[in-house]
């Protein structure tokens, strides 16, 4: 036994008197006993040291002391949960009479001895507390280690001892779990089956000591990337599981897997040898491809095959309409970075027509993309992209300035006072490229503000942010509109109308697409406009197919409209013409 853990089975007394040579006389009385004498002078240090002290097997305390006496101390005692069970044997000068006992007794005393002290019977009652006292201490003891051990092998029993993480046993059980879960909040999760390329060849040539620890360091690297309610699990050998619970968007989805394979990558360095790894990750949604929980695993690890037969370093869905759409749109985002730079994009103009004259009065500016590889991408299937990779703010500037130009150009071919509405996305407000851009043409007299609006969506006046508000206000400041795009499809708090500077609202399409057989569109699309027109503000209508939608919406009072009625979005070239023909 060490002397520290001898020391933990020594018990303590503690000696409670005023009177230093009481103290000094129990002690002398106490020496052949096995334990360590411990001084109070008062009640209060008594109870102070009572607290503090571990192993506290007796307390000696004396009845009549100044300011707190020995009864007192006694209840106090009793009331602490780390005190209340220390055994208290009184030690009293005061006569031996009835009343004093039960008093005593009372106050939670076990025993009773009265001065002068006999030193036998004290040693033997001392002694006697001492032996059950270690009865006692040996039996929680006890207690303490079967516990941990219980812990321990509880632990070890699902869990995987090289890298703690849980085991194949521990998986099923999560992804029961996980199941339960989705099926009750009707959501999805994703398995991800992962294994690490190129492993074997680490444990062959260096050995399989630093095999355990690359093992290891993924371990770690994969739990640091993942959220509490998700697992990582060791399979097996180099493959790990990963659950990733509340997946229900899988653009996010694809950026998650993305740092799991970007984490793998990363070099590692053990005993001075550089490691550099990656992953194969074979991945399977509960339950949109498969509505079987106990074959996610299985049909997880041959997706990752598909990974490793495609070059590793990869991950392969288990259906194949999801695997062409993440990777889909990797491609998209690839190409996207270079598209500015080889001239892939171009502007396409939809004439906006006046009610009052029928004639054009502006175009609105849409971003077309041409790729050589992935051929013509629409701009709803971009535009995410290109903000959630950052792009948007070169994009948007790049439109901006090519709208101005056709702009001047037309005009200045044109007898025509014609405005431009450049589409902004809400990323553009929290960065300072798309503004600055503005700000140099309109100082730079490029344009006139009053011929430039910009659409921007109800979310971004709702985007209570400060840096959006001020970019709202400058944009403002220098004279330029705003439209709000999209209207009557997103949020009903219209107070932001009045709140914010908006000249106009664009009635969505899929409400004038309404127009004539739905009643509910029409009565929305006439108090739109009744609203817009209380504000003082102007109303567009967008998404006009039909002279019966052209009509109503006159009769509505619309001010502006716009449609494949009156033309699609056209390339520069042929909306002079348009222009020219329609003026
Ligand atoms: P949006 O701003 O609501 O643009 C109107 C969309 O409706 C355009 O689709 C247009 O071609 C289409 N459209 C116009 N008239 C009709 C019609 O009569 N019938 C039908 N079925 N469709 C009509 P497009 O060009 O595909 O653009 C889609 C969206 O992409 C735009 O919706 C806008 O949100 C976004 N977008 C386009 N260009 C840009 C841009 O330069 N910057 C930003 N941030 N977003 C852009
Ligand atoms: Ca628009
Ligand atoms: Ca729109």
């Amino acid at each position: 036994m060490t002397p520290k853990s001898r020391n933990a089975f020594r018990p303590k007394i503690l000696i409670v008197d005023d009177i230093a040579a009481n103290r000094f006389a129990l002690r002398q009385l106490l020496k052949s006993i096995d334990a360590e004498l411990i001084e109070a002078e008062s009640g209060e240090e008594a109870l102070f040291k009572a607290i503090e002290i571990k192993n506290l097997a007796l307390i000696l305390l004396d009845v009549q002391m100044p300011v707190m006496d020995g009864y007192e101390a006694a209840e106090l005692l009793r009331e602490e949960e780390q005190t209340q069970h220390i055994p208290i044997i009184f030690i009293t000068a005061v006569h031996r009479d009835e009343q004093h006992i039960l008093k005593g007794y009372s106050s939670g005393a076990i025993d009773y001895i009265t001065k002068p002290v006999q030193p036998d019977i004290l040693a033997a009652k001392i002694s006697l507390f001492m032996e059950l006292w270690r009865l006692r201490f040996g039996l929680e003891q006890e207690i303490i280690t079967r516990s941990t051990l219980e812990d321990k092998n509880k632990f070890l029993a699902d869990h995987d001892i090289l890298t703690n993480l849980p085991n194949r046993r521990r998986l099923f059980l999560e992804i029961e779990r996980a199941t339960a879960r989705a099926d009750r909040e009707g959501k999805e999760f994703a398995l991800l089956f992962v294994d690490i390329d190129g492993f074997k060849s680490i444990n062959d040539s260096l050995g399989h000591k630093i095999g355990d620890c690359v093992l290891i360091e993924m371990a770690d690297r994969f739990t640091r990337l993942v959220r509490k309610t998700d697992t990582v699990a060791r399979f097996g050998g180099d493959e790990f599981v990963i659950l990733l619970t509340d997946v229900d968007d899988s653009q996010h989805l694809i950026g998650r897997i993305n740092q799991i394979l970007l984490s793998a990558r990363k070099l590692i360095i053990i005993e001075h040898e550089e490691i550099s790894l990656s992953a194969s990750i074979g991945v399977c949604v509960y339950p949109a491809q498969l509505s079987d929980p106990s074959k996610l695993v299985d049909f997880a690890d041959i997706a990752m095959y598909k990974s490793k037969q495609n070059g590793k370093n990869t991950f392969s869905f288990f259906s194949e309409e999801m695997d062409a759409a993440a990777h889909k749109r990797l491609a998209v985002e690839k190409q996207l970075r270079h598209a500015i730079k080889n001239d892939e994009f171009e502007v396409h103009y939809q004439p906006i027509i006046d009610a009052a004259t029928e004639r054009p009065i502006g175009v609105e500016a849409l971003l077309r993309w041409n790729n050589p590889t992935l051929g013509s991408i629409p701009p709803d299937y971009f535009i995410p992209i290109a903000e959630s990779t950052g792009h948007i703010h070169e994009i948007g500037a790049w439109v901006f300035e090519q709208s101005i130009m056709a702009i001047t150009e037309i005009t200045s071919k044109l007898p025509l006072n014609l405005n431009v509405a450049v589409n902004a996305s809400t990323l553009q407000f929290k960065n300072s490229t798309w503004f600055k851009t503005v700000q140099k043409a309109i100082k730079a007299k490029k344009i006139l503000p009053e011929n430039l609006e910009i659409e921007i969506t109800e979310s971004l006046l709702l985007d209570d942010c400060e840096e959006v508000n001020q970019q709202l206000s400058a944009i403002h400041e220098l004279g330029i509109r705003f439209s709000v795009d999209d209207f009557g499809t997103g949020y009903s708090a219209l107070s932001y109308l009045k709140r914010c500077p908006i000249n106009t609202v664009k009635i969505d399409r899929s409400f004038v697409q309404g127009i004539p057989e739905d009643k509910e569109d029409m009565v929305l699309i006439h108090a739109i406009i009744a609203m817009a027109h209380g504000l003082n503000l102007k109303v567009i209508a967008e998404g006009i197919e039909t002279p019966e939608q052209w009509l109503f919406l006159k009769q509505e009072n619309c001010d502006f409209a716009q449609g494949y009625y009156f033309s699609k979005p056209l390339p520069i070239n042929e909306l002079k013409l348009w222009l020219s023909d329609n003026s």
